[in-house]
């Protein structure tokens, strides 16, 4: 394969690109100055390397502390955690300004009929973190709020996400942390089916926020 076609196949595999629009990518690439080029070449990788991934939250941010800004301000609501499956939820649902919390980036969603939930989301360690927050009696949480989408896949994922829950609220893992007094709500359904919190705008999110259940 030449390395024009290596460059479209690339492309092809950003989040929303088919190979039509992969191939235009591609030449709007060769169509630009050697300039443009370098700028944009080293602008990846220095974004790459400056970018970490928070221990706590797990989502991707810039700078070089241990973690994030989020998860390291102390004026956010410590008693909150709102799960989201991807970075650009939680942009969207910062964005809106109407929720205070912490967050919680699961990394994906599961697909119906997918047999091995762990390998697709951070469920393990979302388990571990609610854990160890209810182990501390300081910052007890009070609610966990699934965000998800309201897709076939966003809804069986958030199905997975709370019977894991109700399973640590009840079984054996968390005997010195109960989680009973932990609500898990969902985000209203101010998103219509099939809606994607990627796009969905400020106020949309404050509705769903506001009904949610
Ligand atoms: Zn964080």
């Amino acid at each position: 394969m030449d390395s024009l076609r290596r460059l479209e196949k690339i492309f092809a595999h950003f989040p929303g690109i088919g190979p039509r629009q992969a191939r235009r990518f591609a030449y709007y690439l060769l169509g630009k100055p050697p300039a443009f080029i370098k700028e944009f070449t080293s602008l990846v990788e220095e974004v790459k390397k400056s970018t970490a991934e928070c221990p706590q939250c797990h989502r991707l941010f810039i700078g070089g502390s241990h973690i994030c800004s989020i998860c390291s301000d102390a004026n956010r609501d410590q008693s909150t955690l709102m799960v989201v499956a991807r970075d650009s939820d939680f942009e969207s649902i910062e964005k809106s300004a109407a929720y205070k919390g912490l967050y919680f980036i699961l990394g994906g969603t599961v697909p119906i009929l997918d047999k091995e939930p762990d390998k697709r989301i951070r469920l393990k360690q979302l388990l571990e973190s609610v854990s160890k927050a209810n182990g501390n009696s300081a910052a007890l949480l009070k609610e966990i709020i699934l965000s998800l989408n309201t897709t076939p896949d966003g809804e069986h994922t958030a199905d997975i996400v709370k019977e894991a829950l109700a399973k640590l609220a009840g079984g054996t893992t968390m005997k010195n942390a109960p989680l009973q007094s932990t609500v898990v709500t969902i985000l209203g359904r101010g998103l219509s089916t099939g809606a994607e919190l990627e796009y969905a705008d400020g106020e949309t999110i404050k509705n769903a926020l506001r009904n949610r259940r």
